[in-house]
């Protein structure tokens, strides 16, 4: 099996059909993030229970990139404790920056794995991490 083109599927099921872009009615926080390099702009809503993330989801345009690790995202942070979902975002970001050593560490990324080979690609790589600084963004506020 070629892992390679099942993630591109799954990146494309993510970009065509995502169940997470809409707006979200009585989202507790509200985050918007732009790419300018890309014109990538989403807008993140949460709602929390306590420290819970209990739902999100997200509306925007941009790169198929941009939309499908948006949406990912939102599959893996749904129901995690704020923390938790801090040291994901971290987790990201330094396999996008190739800074991960350990494969077992990216495992709790689970599907969000299918974008470690934006890592090669310089210019997607801003796509790719805008959700994922947008979340942290919305997560220190709420802090
Ligand atoms: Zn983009």
């Amino acid at each position: 099996m070629d892992l390679n083109s099942v993630y591109t599927e799954l990146i494309m099921e993510h970009n065509k059909n995502s169940r997470n872009k809409h707006s979200l009615e009585g989202a507790d926080l509200s985050e918007h993030g732009h790419n300018p390099s890309c014109g990538d702009d989403i807008t993140l809503e949460l709602k929390f229970d306590e420290d819970i993330i209990s739902d999100a989801a997200f509306t925007g345009s941009g790169c198929a990139i941009s939309q499908a690790s948006t949406s990912i995202m939102i599959d893996l942070i749904k129901g995690k404790s704020i923390e938790e979902a801090l040291e994901l975002v971290e987790t990201f970001i330094a396999m996008i920056k190739k800074d991960i050593k350990d494969p077992q560490e990216l495992r709790k990324l689970k599907d969000a794995m299918a974008l470690k080979n934006i890592s090669n690609m310089p210019a997607r790589v801003k796509c790719a991490v805008l959700s994922w600084y947008t979340l942290k963004e919305a997560l220190n506020e709420r802090n």
